[in-house]
């Protein structure tokens, strides 16, 4: 097994501030675990507000000289350059992940490959956002500019570091803003290794500069600062309204990328080979600490006991362990998130568990939790009302197509939903009726494609990210209308 050292090629104890690796201002640092076996990998900066105030200096000094002059082309080929170098780095990122997030490496490999997608998408459409010349009164000529929003803040999670840095700092970058990254202090080892990259690729000082820390320290400074000019959020609820609440004082707009509790619907006539594979997947990847993790699968009476009875046979066959080990589910990310999800699993014991994964080769001083599957769960338990994140499904039947909707638009949340038929008329129906930022239809997540806008609704957040929609989210509008008669 390799060791974190043969791996890293950076210091893992600093801020990235204009372009240089700084101590933090409290020359204070922070442990970072590892969830398979719950040692100590290395330790990182504990950044705080003086060191949010020098980053987001520095973001406007690249605004106003070397990043700003770049042209659109210019940022995009920087993006594509950045996307290459990822590629390079895939097995180094991968392994990075693994130890940092617990994920299991196949998975992790995965997240690298996207990162380096989003960097090629991104870098591709930096010039092909534009503005439009509207109609208007004889004697006018008006049109719109789109322009970046200034520095952004983005406050990441540990879940999908690379992804989500990829789809957030990706897109802000390509629109030309500046930013401050905030890694979560559970996992900020891929946030480093790809700064590190982008000052390789030539990324000019002070366009992207990060600081890790605690939320409540780096995090707050980053969300209140008066002179960032748009955040990007992905994580809790909770945090999220915090974070609503501090940019609201300074008239900031924010993106919320939240929770969710997304509900499979599986009708009678479902192709279930078809179905199978993504019944499970969505709801045990990365041990189901996935925002868009499917928790609840809804099936239609006819299919109810074939549909249990095959997702309890993939149950029991899940093995989980050490994230280099590569087995079906790694730990989840610390000891505090497996209190949570045995919390969940044991609120469940008045309802039958149908089938549960198997740990191999698991230390005890890791953060495991078997992968567990309830059948016939109320729809109003807690189990199928609350987000979990964690490797937990429950199966809740269904009469009619009219229950499967009340169900599913049952909770607070509306990230992700998908339908299971052969039916075209139902599928339309549906596709309108369900509350949800994303709806998918015999498949669920369209494998993950970065060109698809991707947001919530309800307590799922608000704003969009991925795909052109992202662009459009990190700049503005400027309206221009010139009278010439
Ligand atoms: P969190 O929302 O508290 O943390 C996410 C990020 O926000 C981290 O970078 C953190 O440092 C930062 N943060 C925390 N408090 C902050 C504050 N006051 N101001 C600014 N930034 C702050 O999530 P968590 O505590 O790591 O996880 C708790 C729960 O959140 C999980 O159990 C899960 O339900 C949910 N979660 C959701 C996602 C998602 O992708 N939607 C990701 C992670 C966690």
């Amino acid at each position: 097994m390799p060791d974190i050292q043969d791996v890293l090629w950076f210091d893992t104890d600093r801020c990235l501030i204009g372009g240089t690796w700084v101590e933090p201002a409290s020359g204070d640092t922070l442990p970072l675990t590892n969830p398979s076996d719950g040692s100590e990998l290395v330790r990182i900066a504990r950044g705080g507000i003086d060191d949010i105030n020098g980053a987001v200096t520095a973001a406007q000094m690249a605004l106003g000289g070397l990043w700003g002059q770049r042209s659109a082309l210019e940022r995009g080929r920087i993006l594509t350059r950045i996307g290459q170098l990822v590629l390079e780095r895939v097995e180094d990122l991968a392994l990075l992940e693994a130890m940092d997030v617990g994920k299991p490496l196949g998975q992790a490999r995965a997240d690298a490959i996207a990162l380096a997608r989003y960097m090629e998408f991104y870098g591709g459409a930096a010039d092909k956002v534009h503005g439009e010349t509207l109609p208007y009164l004889d004697g006018y000529t008006v049109y719109t500019l789109r322009e970046p929003h200034g520095v952004t803040g983005h406050i990441v999670p540990w879940n999908y570091p690379m992804q989500i840095i990829g789809r957030s700092v990706g897109a802000a970058l390509a629109m030309g803003n500046a930013c401050v990254l905030k890694p979560a202090e559970e996992a900020c080892l891929t946030a480093l290794a790809f700064a590190n990259i982008c000052l390789e690729a030539g990324l000019p000082p002070g366009a992207l500069n990060v600081v890790p820390g605690l939320g409540a320290e780096a995090g707050a400074a980053l969300s209140g600062h008066a002179e960032v000019q748009h955040i990007s959020f992905t994580g809790s609820v909770r945090t999220g309204a915090l974070i609503q609440q501090a940019a609201g004082r300074n008239v900031v707009p924010v993106t919320l990328e939240l929770g969710g509790k997304s509900p499979q619907l599986v009708f009678d006539d479902a192709d279930l080979d078809a179905a199978l594979p993504f019944l499970v997947n969505a709801g045990i990847q990365n041990a189901g600490q996935t925002c868009s993790a499917s928790s609840r699968i809804l099936v239609q009476r006819g299919v109810y006991a074939t549909v249990r009875d095959r997702m309890a046979k993939e149950y029991d066959a899940l093995s989980v362990g050490p994230a280099l080990q590569d087995r079906r589910v790694g730990p989840l990310i610390s000891d505090r998130q497996k209190h949570i999800v045995e919390g969940f699993i044991a609120r469940g014991m008045d309802l039958t568990i149908v089938g549960q994964g198997t740990l191999i080769d698991a230390p005890e001083t890791g953060s495991y939790v078997r992968p567990t599957l309830f059948a016939d769960v109320p729809p109003d338990h807690a189990l199928a009302r609350d987000e979990i994140f964690g490797p937990v499904q429950v199966i809740i039947p269904f009469d009619t197509e009219d229950d499967a909707v009340a169900i599913a638009n049952g909770t607070d949340y509306g990230l992700v939903a998908s339908i299971w038929t052969a039916n075209g008329a139902r599928q339309m129906r549906l596709a309108k009726a369900l509350k949800s930022g994303q709806v998918f239809i015999n498949n669920y997540g369209a494998g993950g494609g970065v060109e698809l806008p991707f947001g919530g609704v309800g307590k799922s957040g608000h704003g969009r990210e991925k795909g052109f929609e992202a662009l459009y989210g990190f700049s503005t509008l400027k309206t221009v209308a010139a009278y010439h008669g």
